[in-house]
């Protein structure tokens, strides 16, 4: 019982530090956590709400400032001490020195904004399907002619060069210039929370070891002695290490979501496609649901996708982006 209300505890203890950081910052982003940053179109399509801040940034912040101080409070020193190697213990240090550079990058770079100076040559960089990108389709808002596999940021308020998606966790689209970094960025944060998960629960494991706990005994509410069970174990670690076996769910769980996260995107990048084209081929698709008659069947058209060309050539378009200022052909 004691260890469900302090498990309890932290988790109102987290909810209510996100409500006042979300308060403190303004009342808008409030409304934006609470809707989880998204909305539902008529169509049934979610966007993202049309406003650019820094809410999530900060809190993406705040938390790996949180993780890494219990790590370096708690955690490298008795690890250190008790032989752990230095590689081991210094690698979620080295990861998140690269995870922040990375981050910035993704932050700060131009995702591939679309002006009149570069309209004309982004408009041969890739072909139009006519299905989901159309040749004379033009930005309402931007007055600016759209290139194949771009998009308008409603957050951002501007088109973006092959347009993925737009990262509340960076203030950022992502697009045809900053992709990469984006990838990169979240292989570090994946690996990050990953290696610290190791350190954490190889931490709980040597204490369990060293104190013998497995050979430990109770009193339960009958008065009969009982040995350590493994629930009992998991109990004694939380009410004894509280923070640490809290760390340890946070960052295992954590793990999971980013991994598979990355997968998807990995995916995405291997055979080409954006997160943008993956969401609006689904949606093309359910246009052909004798269900769905959204559309008269003149307007359905199976998509497919015209830009895959390869594994490695897929993968330098992300990695290696057609700049700016270059004036050659994506492909
Ligand atoms: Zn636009
Ligand atoms: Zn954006």
């Amino acid at each position: 019982m004691e260890f469900l209300i302090l498990f309890l505890f932290y988790l109102v203890f987290i909810l209510l530090c996100v409500v006042v950081i979300c308060i403190c910052f303004n009342t808008h982003s409030w409304k934006v956590l609470i809707l989880g940053g998204a909305q539902v179109l008529s169509d049934g399509r979610v966007c993202v709400l049309p406003s650019s801040n820094r809410i999530f940034v900060v809190l993406h912040l705040i938390l790996q400032v949180l993780v890494y101080a219990e790590y370096s409070w708690e955690i490298f020193g008795y690890c250190y001490d008790q032989g752990f190697t230095v590689c081991s213990l210094v690698m979620p240090y080295l990861l998140l020195t690269v995870n922040l550079g990375f981050f910035f990058l993704t932050c700060m770079e131009d995702p591939g904004t679309i002006t009149k100076a570069n309209e004309s040559v982004l408009l041969q960089a890739y072909e139009f399907d006519e299905v989901m990108f159309w040749r004379n389709a033009k930005c309402p808002t931007c007055d600016l002619r759209k290139p194949a596999r771009s998009k308008h940021c409603r957050v951002c308020d501007r088109c973006v060069h092959r347009f993925d998606h737009h990262c509340i966790w960076v203030n950022n689209c992502i697009g045809a210039w900053n992709a990469r970094y984006f990838l990169i960025y979240l292989s570090t944060l994946t690996a990050s929370a990953a290696t610290m998960a190791i350190v954490c629960a190889a931490f709980l494991a040597h204490l369990v070891v060293v104190l013998d706990l497995y050979q430990e005994t109770y009193i339960d509410d009958s008065g009969h002695v009982q040995a350590f069970d493994t629930v009992f174990l998991i109990q004694y670690l939380f009410l004894s290490f509280p923070r640490i076996v809290f760390l340890l769910g946070f960052v295992v769980v954590l793990s999971f979501l980013l991994a598979g996260y990355l997968c998807f995107m990995l995916y995405l990048v291997a055979t080409n496609q954006t997160t943008n084209e993956w969401c609006r081929g689904d949606w093309a698709c359910s246009q052909h649901c004798p269900l769905v008659t959204r559309l008269p069947p003149a307007e359905a058209q199976v998509y497919q996708n015209i830009h895959s060309h390869g594994l490695w050539s897929n993968l330098r378009e992300v990695f290696l982006p057609v700049l700016p200022c270059s004036e050659k052909k994506t492909q």
